[in-house]
């Protein structure tokens, strides 16, 4: 599907409008087709500010919130990011465009193998894919720099925040799984974890183990 420059003008403008300001996160945004990272008759409504449903009973998250989420991981371009719930690929198709390199994880293994053909495709040779139980986050590739969790945890998970460098930031959703979450931004500073509430959000929750048809 092609999309025309005045979808693509609103789908920026919208991004804005919510507080997406960050010019290279915007860039990312604009670079990669949502669309692409959408199945079927949902793929034309890609453009549009909305959560969309994706296989394996997860969703795709609403574009202002990768955005937002982006940005407030205040990224460095020479960044080792890990990113637990891979789902469609789209947020960590941005976070490719951003950092030297991008490590995502996701239970069910047909998302993985799904965004993984999609990261071929369009050349993002820096992302790294797995499927796993990420809330033990990537021991061997630890510490990271950023940590994003786009799955909703009662808690920051312990593993990923052990994993995370001193001066390092981790983006998660905290609250009771079905309700609506709040995003927590945690910097891991000499002495400890800062906590900052920054948004409600409503995200799939995080669970355990390995997606069933794996
Ligand atoms: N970031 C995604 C949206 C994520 S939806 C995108 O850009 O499209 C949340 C994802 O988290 C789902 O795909 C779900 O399978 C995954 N997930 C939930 N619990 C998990 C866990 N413990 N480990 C890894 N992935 C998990």
């Amino acid at each position: 599907m092609t999309v025309s420059a005045e979808d693509k003008m609103q789908f920026l403008f919208a991004l804005r409008s919510r507080g997406v300001t960050d010019a290279r996160v915007l860039t990312a945004m604009e670079e990669i087709d949502r669309g692409l990272f959408v199945r079927g008759l949902f793929a034309e409504r890609a453009y549009e500010d909305m959560p969309l449903p994706i296989a394996c009973g997860q969703t795709i998250s609403q574009p202002s919130v990768v955005g937002l989420m982006t940005q407030a991981l205040e990224l460095n371009p020479r960044d080792k990011v890990l990113e637990i719930g891979t789902g469609s690929g789209y947020q960590a198709a941005i976070l490719s465009k951003l950092v030297r390199r991008v490590y995502t994880v996701d239970r069910h293994r047909r998302l993985v193998r799904e965004a993984k053909a999609i990261f071929e495709a369009l050349d993002l040779g820096n992302i790294t894919t797995m499927t796993a139980d990420g809330s033990h986050g990537l021991p061997d590739q630890a510490p990271f720099d950023r940590i994003i969790v786009t799955a909703a945890a009662e808690d920051p998970p312990g593993p990923l925040l052990a994993q995370l460098k001193i001066g390092g930031i981790m983006m998660v959703p905290v609250g009771q799984s079905d309700a609506v979450q709040t995003l927590i931004r945690v910097r891991r500073t000499e002495d400890g974890f800062d906590y900052e509430e920054l948004r409600p959000v409503r995200f799939v929750p995080l669970l355990e183990g390995l997606g069933k048809e794996a």
